[in-house]
């Protein structure tokens, strides 16, 4: 039968950690930690299992976790979500952003896209029958050109993805950037789908800028989040959307014919977890040693730092190393040199050669190091 998704192979993260465990090269391509999470987090995980919650939760999530994302988007962002009409615990950011989209694009809506972009959105919107509306972010600083976003609003644009901080560029958005966005889609119906799932990873003293923090955009808004980043646990598959009521009714619709409801036991043991703020407080100064650890360490060579405010990607520029095409690098890289790493290629829709590569640095400093040594002999 014709594929719904033509175009569509295994995900670039698929393919390079398999190449990397096939070459032992030391893994920095596919984000997730090498390291544990907190025994403390386990723990309670365990103790959901022992004390019976093993059955279907609430399809919306369980209650107690829905009350820790709306008392702690509230405590940093100043927007209020009702625990019960407007927060839904879904399974991970990559359900949120498919149900989302299947809730809200109609076949033929416009959806903007800001390239490069994370490899779920193109497909989720192909699936709905949406129209995928390229705008680029502005090359080397991969910062957003609000003229560019509003100069591609039509009437059929339904809704645009913003993410930031921004995977795979590490770039974030910055509160003039959100003002300036919140002026352009004053006028419009364009609904808003914001992907923050690295909203606890911002450097250097910076301020993550949610969605949820302006009005005019917190109205329109799905807002993405994701506790695998969060807490070190990527395999667990468990996020949230917060989202006005009306927009949460709708997504719901779809959320409870999509899965129904995410595993019991890993939502109680986040709950009583993240009851604490100290659970997610530290998070961007432990990841701003490992990024300067990473970035110092390819501080002399040919490699070229490009900024990383945030998330935990290092994106550097290969040209001075390498004429070959960044597709290919990477897998010479993985083969020859034995560091796994990602191509900016592989965000883009046309996938042509950006000669950058992105490095994750969530991993134990002595896998840094390791990948490092590697590293300086390019
Ligand atoms: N959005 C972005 C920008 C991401 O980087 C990721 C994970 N790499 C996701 C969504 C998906 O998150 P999850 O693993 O919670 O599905
Ligand atoms: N989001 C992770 C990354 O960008 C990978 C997630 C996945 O493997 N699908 O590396």
């Amino acid at each position: 039968f014709p594929s719904r998704l033509p175009d569509v192979g295994t995900t670039i993260f698929t393919v390079m950690s398999a190449l990397a465990v096939e070459h032992g090269a030391v893994n920095l391509g596919q984000g997730f930690p090498d390291f544990s999470c907190d025994a403390a987090l386990t723990g309670a995980v365990t103790q959901a299992m022992q004390a019976g919650h093993n059955q279907y939760p609430p399809m919306a999530g369980v209650h107690a976790l829905r009350e820790v994302v709306s008392r702690k988007t509230e405590a940093l962002y100043g927007r209020h979500y009702d625990v019960d009409a407007e927060v839904t615990i879904t399974a991970g950011a990559t359900q949120a952003i498919l149900t989302a989209i299947l809730a809200c694009v109609h076949p033929g809506d416009e959806v903007i896209v800001l390239d490069p972009c994370y490899d779920s959105y193109l497909p989720s919107i192909a699936l709905a029958g949406g129209v995928a509306v390229h705008v680029p972010l502005t090359p080397a600083s991969f910062r957003p050109d609000v003229g560019k976003i509003a100069a591609a609003i039509t009437p059929r644009t339904r809704l645009l993805i913003v993410n930031t901080p921004h995977n795979p560029s590490a770039s974030v958005w910055t509160a003039e950037d959100m003002r300036a966005l919140q002026e352009v889609l004053a006028p419009t119906r364009v609904l808003l789908l914001s992907d923050e799932v690295y909203e606890h990873m911002v450097y250097d003293g910076g301020q993550h800028q949610s969605s949820a923090r302006f009005p005019g955009l917190a109205e329109r808004a799905f807002v993405v989040s994701s506790f695998g980043k969060t807490l070190h646990v990527t395999g667990w598959k468990v996020g949230s959307v917060c989202a006005p009521a009306a927009l949460t009714a709708e997504f719901r619709k779809v959320h409870q014919f999509n899965v129904f409801s995410v595993n019991t036991p890993m939502q109680h043991g986040i709950a009583a977890y993240m009851a604490d703020p100290a659970s997610y407080d530290g998070l961007s100064a432990f990841y701003q040693a490992k990024r300067d650890l990473f970035r110092e360490g390819l501080a002399g060579s040919r490699l070229k730092l490009l900024p990383s405010s945030g998330s935990f990607f290092q994106c550097v520029d290969i040209s001075a190393v390498s004429d070959l095409p960044d597709a290919e690098f990477c897998q010479w890289l993985t083969r020859e040199i034995g560091v796994a790493a990602i191509p900016l290629s592989a965000f883009y829709a046309d996938g042509f050669d950006q000669h950058v590569v992105r490095f994750c640095y969530a991993k134990r400093d002595e896998t840094l190091r390791e990948a490092l040594a590697r590293l300086r002999k390019l």
